[in-house]
């Protein structure tokens, strides 16, 4: 050990400067030494060599010879060293570019980005100037890298970020602060906001151009959310600017991506909001506040109850009761959605099957499910465990599932067919379905959405809307459901237009479990005495059904 250390002094940086001193003593010596001997030898061996004088003492000559060796070693040695240090100096400028930049794209990266922002405000501020925070990131990288490979990818975040740069004043800032996280920071004059705005509309339809990789076109699409010191006071640290620049991102993103948002006040307190939902759902699951109820379905052409569509309520302890428009989301947000359906299904399951089995039980799925590749496994567990034939479960998906990776939901929807499950297009006609994804997938009926429904007699052209998708239904070879009929005279008019089921407020609200079991016990229809009877009694308001449009 001790060697070691000897060793290590010796070489150290002490040990170094140590020699620097003393080469710098033995140049200064030498300097003194040529000064005093050149100054008496030089006169002497001037006048000798004009043959003036006696020549000089040879070991004096010798000694300046010596001196004058000495002063060479030292100019070496001292250019030597003003080299090393400009390598030195360098090789660290280097290593900070290093430290700061993302080695791919060659942005900053989340570490410098801090301390650049921190500048920029604070010149900012002395110059009268705003600072806005722009946060943006690629809508469904993570299927980019999926489908094309990592080497794709990189090119793709490389391209998106020299596209973001190229739109940027050269005094901005552009960090890359996570997989496909961008952010930059730009100062600029507090009358003229709208530049900024300018910029993230730029950047959203820029960097949406397809990327070309070699003979392959990748699109890809940009969210981005802004926040600057103008809507929020320049107090406001950088840490906390970046945060509000993401909440508008997230804005962006939940509002369908490819598009921007800056940050509200409302934004906030919205995300605010849904964390408090989602920390009393995971309270609420536990407690078993999630309950199905259920919503009647009616064949028009016999007037009969066919089955029920399964809807989630929540009613929660902390929050009261929440609609399940509201609360989907964010279970979805929340990577909670799955384990919420299925409690919902399980418990819908074990009731439907007490009703006759004449009837059918339609559950909703979220296309977040779709991604599960166990999804098909699990239901069909379900299905066993609760004794449930599967031949009277109808799966309704909405359009959204067909923009998911369609091979996954093709893979998930075959398992349930073959084991007898039928498919539900639901919502159709609010989304973007083209005629070629409706024939894509093994669908067994289209649901028109209550918003073309609802207001059908009120003469504002939904009519025609309707029996288009009643005759493209026809076409397929699909039945068609319309959900949302409030009135007889809608019901009427849907009893004109074919063969079709229907939902809605004029049959009755959805119903709990209980109240759902006591109507089908006036009925005759429940399971336990119904089942023998061949033909239950609906008891239903249903007018004589009246003349048909077409056969
Ligand atoms: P949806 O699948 O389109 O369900 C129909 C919605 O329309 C239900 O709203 C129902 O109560 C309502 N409705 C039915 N008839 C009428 C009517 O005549 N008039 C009016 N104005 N509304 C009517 P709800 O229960 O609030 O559900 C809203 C949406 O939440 C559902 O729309 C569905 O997309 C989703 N949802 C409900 N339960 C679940 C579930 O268990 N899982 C998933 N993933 N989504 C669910
Ligand atoms: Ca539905
Ligand atoms: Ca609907």
């Amino acid at each position: 050990m001790p060697t070691q250390v000897n060793h290590n002094e010796a070489t150290g940086p002490k040990a170094k400067a140590d020699r620097e001193i003393i080469a710098f003593g033995i140049a200064v010596a030498a300097i003194m030494l040529f000064v005093a001997i050149g100054g008496s030898l030089m006169p002497q061996i001037v006048f000798a060599w004009q043959g003036r004088g006696e020549p000089p003492d040879p070991v004096l000559v010798n000694a300046l010879l010596l001196n004058i060796a000495l002063l060479l070693f030292g100019w070496r040695r001292y250019s030597d060293l003003k080299r090393e240090i400009e390598e030195r100096k360098l090789a660290e400028q280097r290593a900070q570019v290093l430290a700061a930049t993302d080695p791919l794209t060659g942005c900053l990266n989340r570490r410098s980005i801090r301390s650049e922002a921190k500048q920029m405000l604070t010149d900012a501020t002395r110059l009268g100037q705003a600072v806005a925070v722009v946060m943006f990131d690629l809508d469904n990288f993570k299927s980019i890298n999926d489908n094309n490979g990592h080497k794709v990818g990189d090119i793709v975040l490389v391209e998106s970020s020299k596209r973001a740069r190229a739109l940027l004043p050269a005094a901005a800032k552009l960090a890359r602060i996570g997989g496909d996280e961008f952010m930059f920071l730009v100062a600029f004059e507090p009358d003229n906001s709208g530049a900024i705005d300018d910029f993230a509309k730029k950047l959203v339809e820029e960097v949406s151009e397809a990327i070309l990789v070699g003979d392959r076109a990748i699109h890809i699409t940009v969210s981005a959310g802004i926040a600057t010191t103008l809507d929020v006071g320049a107090e406001l640290p950088i840490d906390e600017l970046a945060h509000r620049a993401d909440i508008a991102l997230y804005e962006a993103k939940k509002r369908g991506r490819n598009r921007y948002f800056r940050f509200s006040m409302a934004m906030e307190r919205d995300q605010h909001l849904r964390k408090e939902m989602e920390d009393a759902m995971r309270i609420g699951i536990v407690a078993g506040e999630f309950v199905p109820f259920f919503e009647q379905q009616i064949d028009l052409e016999t007037g009969k109850l066919v089955g029920f569509e399964m809807l989630a309520r929540w009613n929660s302890a902390q929050l009261g009761s929440i609609s399940p428009e509201v609360f989907i989301p964010v279970a979805e947000d929340a990577d909670l959605i799955g384990a919420v359906s299925e409690i919902l299904i399980r418990k819908a399951l074990s009731e439907a099957k007490e009703w006759h089995h004449s009837l059918t039980l339609s559950i909703n799925i979220s296309p977040l499910q779709m991604r599960d590749p166990w999804f098909a496994q699990k239901l069909l567990q379900m299905l066993v465990e609760a004794g449930f034939p599967p031949q009277r479960l109808e799966v309704e998906i909405t359009e959204s599932c067909l923009h998911e990776s369609l091979e996954n939901v093709r893979a998930i929807i075959t398992s349930l067919k073959n084991q007898g499950i039928r498919l539900s297009l639901d919502d159709f006609g609010t989304g973007y379905s083209s005629l070629a994804q409706l024939r894509s997938l093994p669908f067994d009926r289209l649901k028109i959405d209550r918003s073309f429904v609802s207001d059908l007699a009120s003469g504002n052209g939904n009519v025609e809307l309707v029996e288009a998708i009643v005759a493209l239904g026809r076409g397929l070879d699909l039945p068609v459901t319309a959900e949302g009929v409030e009135s007889a005279e809608v019901m009427n008019l849907l009893r004109s237009m074919g063969d079709i089921k229907t939902q809605g407020y004029y049959f009755g609200q959805p119903e709990s479990a209980s109240e759902t079991r006591n109507r089908l016990a006036v009925m005759n229809m429940l399971a336990e005495n119904g089942d023998g009877v061949e033909e239950p009694q609906p008891g239903l308001p249903i007018p004589a059904a009246p003349q048909r449009k077409s056969a």
